[in-house]
Formats: structure tokens, sequence, C-alpha cells
């Protein structure tokens, strides 16, 4: 059975430009990239592309293709071009198989954004706000702020002609002792066109920074601020954090994982060409993202393998939330468990529920309140 995929995420590059304290991939439980090549070789790119095109004689569904890394600017424009031009040969239709970049925006400029344009790859820019809030956790290597480089990048990326296209958006790490509606209101004011939050990862092992504890509310008291202050803006940015569960509330699907009842297929690949699980994973234990017998894009048929596998579907099961608090909790279809790294413990493997569970009943109870739904 061919169990279909929704998202491809490609780590172009295994290292970073910067040195964020909250970062799963650096300050994880796994700590594999220091064995991965820096960059993905062309012969890697190659080979997913060739399976990506198999994919497509296979899915009917469009999926997207983001790529990561690490840093991914830090392939370099030569490098970059070249696996967007292959990627585009592959998935000529932009709409059905959008591509983008999830990057710190340090090394946008001009050439990389008119690749970006020529092959039609959007660029989401990864900023915590205003600066008192990016200078919380995304530091330079040297341990100084990284604010005005990411804004000097994201000023390049809206000053071409295509930025309506370009420039897809903000991703906010949320720093909960921070003012969510100067965070939002920043964001809207240098253009962010979307703008995405995203909890820390943690778990009942690891507890996410700045949450004291399984019944505290530190992030679902910033989360319901926003939440008002964006349902009463008459002039909105979207927050797709927030349009997720409205429309799972009216019937809908969300965008993303993490939340409502729907099964997503994301599969990661490695700069070695490794096919791993959702690399969110990694926030719990080491080895959390890997299928068995290391499967490598650079051997023939590797990925509809894996999309064939039953190792594949298990993997997306684990979205579903299995304790029982979730299973009889009457917001269990919108909030969905939420991400499942974040339902982790030593004792009990996945078989909780979130550490974020209060906060997400906080925000989700406010948001049906203001919808008038009880
Ligand atoms: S609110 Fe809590 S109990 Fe309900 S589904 Fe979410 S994590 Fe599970």
């Amino acid at each position: 059975m061919f169990n279909s995929l929704d998202t491809l995420l490609i780590k172009v590059a295994s290292r970073c430009n910067l040195d964020c304290s909250y970062c799963y991939v650096y300050q994880g439980q796994d700590q594999n990239w220091i064995d991965q090549p820096k960059r993905i070789s062309t012969e890697t790119i190659d080979s997913i592309c060739k399976s990506i095109d198999q994919v497509t004689t296979f899915q009917n569904k469009g999926f997207a293709v983001v790529l990561h890394g690490g840093e991914p600017l830090l392939l370099g424009s030569v490098k970059l071009e070249e696996i967007l031009s292959k990627l585009r040969i592959v998935l000529p239709n932009y709409e059905k198989y959008p591509i983008a970049i999830q990057t710190n925006g340090i090394l946008l400029n001009d050439e990389i954004i008119e690749i970006c344009s020529h092959y039609k790859t959007s660029i989401s820019v990864s900023l915590d706000g205003v600066k008192k809030s990016n200078d919380i956790a995304r530091f330079t290597h040297d341990g100084q702020s990284s604010f005005q480089k990411v804004i000097n990048g994201i000023d390049k990326l809206i000053a071409h002609p295509d930025k309506d296209f370009l420039f897809s958006g903000t991703l906010s790490v949320i720093q909960p002792t921070t003012s969510p509606i100067e965070n939002y209101e920043y964001l809207k004011s240098i253009g962010s066109k979307s703008i995405d939050v995203l909890l820390q990862d943690g778990n009942h092992t690891y507890l996410p920074k700045n949450k004291e504890n399984f019944e505290s509310l530190e992030y679902g008291t910033w989360l319901g601020e926003l939440l008002e202050h964006y349902l009463n803006d008459s002039n909105p940015v979207p927050i797709r954090f927030f349009d997720d569960l409205i429309k799972i509330i009216l019937g809908g699907n969300p965008d993303k994982e993490g939340k409502g009842e729907n099964f997503y297929g994301i599969l990661v690949i490695e700069t070695n060409g490794d096919i791993r699980k959702n690399d969110t994973l990694r926030a719990t234990f080491n080895g959390a993202d890997y299928f068995e017998n290391s499967p490598n894009i650079n051997v023939p048929n590797a990925l509809l393998d894996i999309l064939r596998s039953n190792e594949y579907k298990e993997a997306s099961k684990i979205q579903k939330p299995t304790c029982e608090e979730c299973i009889k909790c009457e917001i269990n279809f919108i909030c969905g468990g939420g991400m499942p790294l974040s339902r982790w413990s030593k004792e009990k493997n996945f078989d909780n529920p979130s550490i974020y569970c209060q906060d997400h009943k906080h925000y989700i109870y406010k948001l049906l309140d203001l919808m008038e739904i009880k």
C-alpha cells in the first residue's frame, strides 16, 4: 500500500551560522549532525529528484518541498540554483508542488533572492519578534545579537519586485516572557505576510524553557493574549497557529501537523541522503526519528519503499495521542494532543497528554468562547 507524502523536508546544509539556544538540531538529544556532510552533494540532489519523479507517478496529490538545515542558505548560490533548477524540472507545477526555504535570513542577498524568484521558491524567515524577544535565544556563534543581520536580509527580500510571492512570512518561537502583541505588531510592520508561532520544544522529561510544570500556563496565557488581539485586529496578518484551529472548528482541515485528527506524511532527507521521520522527534531521545536499516535516497527506490512501508504508516500514527486523558478529552478533535515530541516522557514514551495540555486547553477554550461556540 502507498502512504501519501505531504511534506519532504530536505536538509541541504547540516551546519548553521547561528547558535540559537533552543535549537532542536544542535542543542537536542541527537548529535548525529556532526557526522553529516556539511552540504548536500550533487549525487544526493540527483537521487532526490529521481525519487520525487517516481513519487509523482504514484501519488496524484501534491506535496510540499522545504529546504531546511542547519541553515539552508549555507549551501551557497551555485548549489542552491542547482537543486532548485533540478527540483523544478521534476516539479514544474509550483501550485501543486510548492517549494519553500526556511531560513534565518542572514545570508539573503540579491543573487539568492533572484534565484528563488526564478524557480518559484518562497522564503520564510525565522525571527522571534522585536529585538529584545529575538535576543533571548537567537545568537551568533560569538554570542552576539543576530537581529539586525536578519532585518537586513528581510529588507532585501521586500525590496524585490516579486516580494509578494517570495516573502511567505515569519516563523517565531514563543518566548513566554515577552509581549505577544508587541511582537505581532512589529512583524506586521516589517511586511511579514504570515506570522506563524511555534511552541518551544520540550516534553515531560525535558521541560520547555520557562514552563514551570504540567499545570503551569505560561505559553497558554501568551497565546491567549495574542489570540484575543488577533481576533480584534481590523487589519490582521494571518497567524497559521490560530487559523488552523479555526479551520478545524469550522469543519475544515489544518495546514500543518500538530493539531486536529488528520495524518500528515512527513519525511526528512539528511545531507548524506539518509531518509528520516519527522526530525522534531529529535527533541525526545537519540534515534527517535530513525527508520530501521537506515534507508538512503541514493539507493534505488528507497523513497518509494519507505512510502509503501508499515514503518512509515506507523510513524504517522504517532501524531494521534494514545493516553486516556487525550482520548476522553472533549477538545481532542481540535487539539489533537499537540506535537508528539511534547507528549514524550522517559517512563511512558509517547503515552502522555502534551506537556502543554493545560496551555492548549487555555487558548482553545478561549477561542471557542470568542467564536461563541459552547
Ligand atoms: S487538551 Fe490535553 S488532554 Fe486534550 S487532547 Fe490536548 S493534550 Fe490531550
